[in-house]
């Protein structure tokens, strides 16, 4: 029996920390009132409502949002409507600009937009200690219901720490009528659940971060129904797109339940912060959302564990593998000369001495990760799907599959596989397979004639 988006999604509010009203459903703009007096009406006074949109999402919902306000009895500030075009970028200039605006007066912000106003509402709202309201208007990022806002300071996208919204409107008429390309990116930043899921049992079969139950079933049990139906979202179907939109609330749901991202990211997440971190497509036009790399991140890891799953690990050399494992020292040296922009290598080198354990500390994690592989091989089998079933749903949404779509070469996109193990202490496939000195080989492995890239070598 499939449970309603609606009620597995209000069963899983309790769990969030931030997140204390959630409306979902089709044509439930109406709502918005009623929303915005149950997450701030304290004592029969209400704020003030304090709209911020761009000209896109004035015109799709600004109106109606508007009305639904007024008529629960709120009042309304002056609207802040950012111009169309061009795009509103994420940038810290445009945090400052909302926070100035909000600040002119008491109240509570409703945003309505999807990924980039909702961060800079996000983060500007938090700058002044207060809780907003989001209204979606795409379901294209799990950041709706997560803490954290994604901004661009001196042309490096950073992740500032802030509370997810108090109360959120999700209509569904509404995000199924929002551009494919914001579908897409949706599906590309939902999709790498799959793989992250796999780094986290590794992790947790490790002993390295035990899996927490309850966050874990909220990100992995809608998962693969969110992306079951490739062809329906690319058409835009209601039903398909509030399937993607309760993945996606779930996950934010999970993230702030857990105080982490590790529910809902792991290495094909770093394969996109790397490139992020990078600045890449950060100017253009629009720019190059979050999505897209994540779900070229996605195919990346699930064809790496394709190669690493091939392998018996059940007569792993431990004794080599423990000989050829670098000492602190040399693995700090490898980080600094790994050309990471010099704020990120110094971050880099904090995050890789916090996950480097010594030789004889990976002596014992080998060898339980040797007993335990002809338990845990079955479960990750079970947990990822084929590359190539990855690449096709994207494709079909029109997300990036190949890293040429983007401007990156194959020597810079074959070091994103070692390279993007050094950004973050989080434990993943990446770190397995470097601990078990097997990385090399298997991504060796992929760019052959005969691997999975090697195959897809005439795109370059
Ligand atoms: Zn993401």
């Amino acid at each position: 029996m499939d449970t309603a988006p609606e009620s597995a999604l209000q069963a899983a509010l309790p769990a969030a920390t931030d997140t204390r009203v959630l409306v979902t459903g089709t044509d439930v703009l109406d709502r918005t009132g009623a929303a915005f007096a149950e997450a701030f009406g304290a004592a029969g006074s209400l704020p003030v409502a304090q709209l911020v949109a761009d000209g896109n999402t004035w015109a799709l919902a600004g109106e109606q949002v508007s009305t639904a306000l007024r008529a629960a009895g709120v009042e309304l500030a002056e609207p802040l409507v950012l111009p169309a075009v061009p795009t509103v970028y994420a940038s810290y200039e445009n945090v400052e600009r909302i926070r100035s605006h909000l600040g002119g007066s008491d109240g509570v912000a409703v945003v309505i937009g999807s990924g980039t106003l909702n961060d800079l509402v996000k983060l500007a709202s938090a700058e002044l200690d207060r809780e907003y309201l989001v209204v979606a208007t795409a379901a294209s990022m799990d950041g709706y219901a997560a803490y954290g806002a994604s901004i661009t300071k001196d042309g490096f996208k950073i992740t500032r720490y802030c509370p997810a919204p108090a109360a959120i409107v999700a209509d569904m008429r509404l995000l199924a009528e929002a551009p494919g390309r914001l579908t897409a990116t949706g599906v590309g930043d939902l999709i790498e659940k799959i793989p992250a899921g796999a780094d986290w049992m590794l992790a947790d079969a490790l002993g390295v971060e035990p899996i927490a139950e309850h966050v874990w079933h909220l990100v992995q049990d809608p998962l693969r129904a969110s992306i079951a139906e490739p062809e329906q979202l690319a058409a835009g179907d209601p039903g398909a797109i509030s399937r993607l939109a309760e993945g996606l609330l779930m996950s934010g749901v999970a993230m702030q339940a857990h105080q982490s991202s590790r529910p809902a990211s792991g290495a094909g997440h770093q394969f996109s912060h790397l490139w992020e971190m990078e600045g890449l497509g950060l100017d253009w036009e629009p720019p190059l959302s979050h999505g897209m790399k994540v779900g070229l991140g996605t195919i990346s890891l699930c064809a790496l564990y394709e190669v690493a799953l091939r392998r018996d690990l059940t007569t792993l050399d431990v004794d080599a593998a423990v000989a050829a494992w670098p000492s602190w020292q040399e693995t700090e040296a490898k980080v600094r000369a790994a050309e990471l922009p010099p704020e990120v290598a110094e971050a880099a080198v904090a995050q890789c001495r916090e996950k480097y354990v010594p030789a004889e500390e990976l002596r014992g994690r080998l060898e339980r990760l040797r007993e335990l592989w002809p338990e845990l091989l079955p479960r990750l089998r079970d947990q990822l799907l084929p590359a190539e079933e990855i690449e096709h749903k994207l494709q079909v949404v029109g997300a990036i599959t190949h890293p040429a779509q983007i401007g990156i070469d194959e020597a810079r996109f074959r070091a994103t596989y070692t390279r993007s193990q050094m950004i973050r202490s989080r434990y993943t496939l990446l770190d397995v397979l470097l601990e078990t000195n097997l990385l090399n080989d298997c991504v060796a492995e992929l760019f052959a004639p005969e691997g999975f890239w090697g195959r897809r070598a005439d795109q370059w």
